[in-house]
């Protein structure tokens, strides 16, 4: 098992940051841990990798205890803090000949770490000069130096501009390839676009664990439909597999469907048969996004 984390708390004093979180994770997974702010995913990586201690419960990463034995841990876990604190004054290669000489990495892995991250041509620059997304490379590349077998990533795409976040989701990606990777984020397509698997966390606790697959075979849709008159509610509750329903405004009707088959036709024929007309049909797929909507709010 890469990481296991079973029944973990945080209290900061009196403040509760984690409340019995449990998951583990095999080899090869990306684990997007997905949460608005303040929802404890800082804390159980800082718990993860052994920066702070939890208030309860146990930490293992390749099958080695993080509370007993933190330096043995660390040696296979790269870690990317939120913020990625550099020393921005270091050239890019001195600064990975630094993180490299902490794990008493071989120089010759260094130029490796520069190819697999791309920034082979950026080596010889000062940090302070590069843009924010060839930054986010570098703490990239450090946390990578030591070829650990576990990758915590907080939050590596905030700040990125559109062009440096497709770049740094697809480093990421191709990361996962050979390591386990758990990365946070604030934002559901990220997830969609990296992931294998997303854990969402509200409030210390996390509401799902779940394969990407098994949440999209979730079969509701939503249509929006408005007719060309008012009508009684007892109307909608004979259209089938409706699992709920709500009068957005007037003569407007928001139905979820617990179905497969597209329902547009069925409302069509539906408003036919009572000499109703449609003036708006509109599907919206009840998507990731609305769902971490909905369980977040
Ligand atoms: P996230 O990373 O999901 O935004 P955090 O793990 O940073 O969430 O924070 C979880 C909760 O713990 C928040 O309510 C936050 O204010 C609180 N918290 C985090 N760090 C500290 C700290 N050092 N002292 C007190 N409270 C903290
Ligand atoms: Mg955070």
């Amino acid at each position: 098992m890469s990481i296991k984390v079973t029944s973990v708390s945080k209290y900061y004093k009196t403040q509760k940051a984690l409340d019995d979180v449990s998951f583990s994770a095999v080899k090869g997974e990306i684990i997007g841990f997905l949460g608005p702010n303040g929802a404890g995913k800082s804390t159980l990586m800082k718990i993860l990798t052994g920066f702070i201690r939890p208030t309860n419960g146990a930490v293992f990463v390749s099958n080695i205890d993080v509370l007993s034995n933190p330096i043995e841990a660390k040696k296979n876990i790269g870690y990317l803090p939120e913020h990625n604190p550099l020393y921005k004054e270091m050239y890019v290669r001195e600064y990975l000949q630094f993180q490299a000489a902490i794990f008493k990495v071989d120089k010759s892995e260094i130029e490796n770490c520069l190819i697999k991250v791309g920034l082979q041509t950026e080596a010889h620059k000062k940090i302070h000069q590069l843009s924010k997304g060839y930054q986010q490379r570098v703490g990239l590349a450090a946390a990578i130096i030591h070829n650990p077998e576990v990758l915590i990533l907080d939050e590596p795409t905030t700040g990125l501009d559109p062009n440096q976040l497709i770049e740094i989701r697809a480093l990421i990606r191709e990361l996962g390839k050979e390591k386990t990777v758990l990365f946070s984020t604030h934002i559901m397509q990220e997830v969609e676009a990296i992931c294998s698997r997303v854990i969402i966390i509200k409030k210390g606790e996390i509401l799902i664990d779940k394969n990407l697959g098994e949440l999209k075979e979730k079969n509701h849709q939503n249509i929006e439909v408005t007719f060309d008159y008012r009508i009684e509610e007892q109307f909608i509750r004979r259209l089938p597999n409706v699992v709920s329903y709500k009068n957005n405004y007037d003569t407007t009707w928001f139905i979820t469907f617990d179905s497969k088959q597209d329902m547009r036709p069925i409302i069509f024929d539906f408003a036919q048969e009572n000499g109703l007309k449609i003036l708006g049909l509109n599907r919206h797929n009840k998507n990731l996004e609305t769902l971490f909507t909905e369980l977040t709010k």
